[in-house]
């Protein structure tokens, strides 16, 4: 299928901080893609937490499985769009790449160390990944991605940010937060993609780990109307199946709303291009009805999954390991890789190293430099 005119187009990509030729099989965003698959960090996406530690069980979702997911939900939104497919799968699966170990918990102690010292931020970590961290090719840090990628991976940023990015890289990725306008309808589409998926796999995973049951969620009317028409088509259904069925036709029914409420917006807009998108107020979105609805199921995993006082009391010792470490190779960077021991900016170059590690490295470093086994059930 043809691309709309209001899709990013990678013949027309302002394209790469260092300038490459062209690939001669590929589109551009087709090698961004292939590039992040290819990443150091992209490997790590499997062992890091997305809400239920890795150690926790094999069948929860992890930083990869979650990108997967937004990857394919993302796809199936952007094709009957006509939006650029390649683009949201590169921005998907690069979407998570700064996520430090133990999921939020994580982020929020190293932003803690790093007040004082510009902070830390995962969207902006992520483009720090991509731009920099990365050691793969000879000639430039980083993956040497091209804009519309690098504009789609960094979802959110603060004022201040922006303005040291604008100062790095003028009219760069950084300018939109400025100037207040919109990224790319594929990097829009990545946000919800976002959205739906962990809605979505965080009752599953929330249920498998029998911290809230699916009696509970039916309560939230998103998934309670899907359960009961799941059960008034196949009365026999439960446990398992029943999660499942439910969480299927949820899945579908906010696909196919974004589609029809995008598709309208786009076609009342009447967009001519990619920029022209940019410009306008966000085209890509839920119906009213199923942003409600979606919030609504938001809070409700909130109060009972996320906020949980057995996920508490391992988000509390997550968040040890993490200052721990921070105070340990700040007092003694020798202790770091030689890499990031080298260089002088020592606080970033602390929160770079501990946010590229997994959960289960994480832990062994904690314990070899404290002699501490904090969340015991770790390999
Ligand atoms: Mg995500």
């Amino acid at each position: 299928m043809s691309l709309a005119a209001y899709a990013c187009d990678p013949a027309r990509t302002p394209g790469r901080r260092h300038p490459e030729p062209a690939p001669p099989t590929r589109t551009d965003f087709q090698r961004d893609r292939d590039r992040i698959v290819h990443s150091t960090a992209f490997r790590r996406l499997v062992y890091k937490t997305q809400v239920f530690l890795n150690h926790e069980g094999d069948l929860f979702r992890t930083r990869l499985t979650h990108s997967l997911e937004v990857a394919q939900l993302a796809r199936s939104m952007a094709r009957p769009l006509r939006l650029n497919e390649d683009l949201v799968e590169a921005v998907a699966l690069a979407h998570d790449l700064g996520h430090t170990p133990f999921g939020q918990a994580g982020q929020d102690a190293l932003n803690e160390c790093m007040a004082g010292e510009g902070g830390f931020e995962h969207n902006l970590q992520s483009l720090r990944v991509v731009d920099k961290l990365e050691e793969r090719y000879p000639e430039f840090d980083g993956l040497n991605l091209c804009f519309e990628t690098r504009e789609g991976i960094l979802k959110h940023c603060s004022r201040t940010n922006a303005q040291r990015l604008e100062q790095q890289e003028p009219g760069g990725v950084g300018r939109r937060f400025l100037e207040r306008t919109q990224p790319s309808l594929e990097a829009q589409l990545c946000n919800l993609a976002d959205e739906i998926a962990y809605n979505a796999h965080d009752i599953d995973d929330g249920v498998r780990s029998g911290l809230i049951t699916i009696e509970q969620v039916a309560q939230v009317e998103l998934f309670g109307r899907h359960c009961r028409q799941a059960l008034a088509d196949h009365p026999h259904l439960q446990g398992r199946r029943l999660l499942y069925e439910a969480i299927r036709r949820m899945l579908s029914a906010l696909v196919y709303d974004v589609i029809a409420r995008t598709q309208a917006a786009l076609d009342a807009a009447a967009v001519p291009s990619s920029d022209a998108a940019r410009r306008l107020p966000p085209l890509v979105a839920f119906s009213d009805g199923a942003r409600q609805e979606a919030a609504e199921l938001k809070g409700f995993l909130f109060r009972n999954l996320y906020r949980h006082p057995r996920v508490m009391d391992t988000t509390g010792q997550a968040q040890e390991v993490v200052r721990d470490l921070f105070v340990r190779y700040r007092a003694d960077p020798g202790e770091m890789q030689a890499g990031f021991a080298a260089r002088n900016d020592t606080a970033r170059a602390v929160a770079d190293y501990i946010a590229g590690m997994t959960d289960r490295y994480a832990l062994r470093e904690h314990e070899r430099l404290t002699g501490r086994k904090l969340l015991a059930g770790a390999p």
